[in-house]
């Protein structure tokens, strides 16, 4: 591989959206880990991806075992001492979550140990390989219902959308993209929400009104290019925090 060949990471990149993240990143010239919290599963999409052509590897990484996440990283530093583009895509809904009044506590603290508390540490624990890249770039995948603006909006379409623990894990990662930003100023490491729109997947349950190769795009995009950081995007344009 060319020295210059940019390296990134996928977590949750075995099925659904980071999958097709990790097939178009791979389809731009870029070297992708493809994170899995399961080997078999990882080695399957690595299969996939391979029998096209493309330049992927697999490593293990499971958002709620800390372990899994240093080794990932000592594995990206010792194969390629640097990471370019870091996706942050694994995340859960639960079957426990709900509105307010009803969603069980114990749903939204799984889900927010996933969703935030393991993005934010595997964020972290990549960082060090980020600071050694020359433009880096840092895409977390957020969702129009972690918007606190459009969920007190009663004219917006997501307004009955009421799943406490999910809703507030987005919130939490729009608050870690808007501190990281600031935090990274001037030193090129650029971080930013991204909202795929809503895509048909497992977690969706497959309703929804794109295809994950669709839902790929936008992520896909900011993590290639653009020089603006701390954003929160859509398909359809900028969204309010
Ligand atoms: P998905 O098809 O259910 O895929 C989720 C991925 O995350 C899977 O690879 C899953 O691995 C992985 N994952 C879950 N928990 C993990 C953990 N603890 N450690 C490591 N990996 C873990 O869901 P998706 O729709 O593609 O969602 C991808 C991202 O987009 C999520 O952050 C989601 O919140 C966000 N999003 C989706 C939509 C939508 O409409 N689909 C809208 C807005 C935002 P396993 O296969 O092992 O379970």
């Amino acid at each position: 591989m060319p020295n210059d060949t940019r390296i990134a990471l996928v977590t949750g990149a075995n099925k659904g959206i980071g999958l097709e993240i990790a097939r178009q990143i791979a389809q731009a010239g870029v070297h992708v880990i493809i994170g899995a919290r399961n080997s078999d599963r990882g080695k399957a999409a690595v299969a996939n991806l391979a029998s096209q052509g493309l330049a992927v590897q697999s490593v293990l990484i499971d958002l709620n075992d800390h372990a899994s996440i240093t080794g990932a990283a000592q594995t990206i530093r010792a194969e390629h001492g640097r990471l370019d583009i870091l996706i942050n895509n694994a995340g859960i809904v639960d079957p426990q979550d709900g509105p307010p009044t009803q969603g069980a506590p114990a749903a939204a603290r799984r889900i927010v140990d996933t969703n935030f508390v393991g993005t934010l540490a595997v964020t972290q624990a990549m960082l060090p390989l980020l600071r050694q890249a020359p433009n880096a770039r840092i895409v977390n995948l957020s969702s129009a219902l972690g918007s606190l603006a459009v969920m007190g909006d009663p004219t917006s379409p997501y307004y009955s959308a009421r799943l406490i623990g999910y809703n507030a894990s987005k919130a939490a990662v729009n608050m870690l993209t808007v501190q990281l930003a600031a935090e990274l100023q001037g030193t090129g490491i650029i971080v930013n929400s991204v909202a795929p729109g809503y895509v048909k997947t497992d977690l969706t349950g497959h309703n929804g009104f794109m295809t994950a190769e669709e839902g790929a795009r936008l992520p896909v995009q900011y993590a290639l290019s653009g020089e603006e950081t701390g954003r929160f995007v859509e398909p359809a344009g900028g969204l309010p925090w």
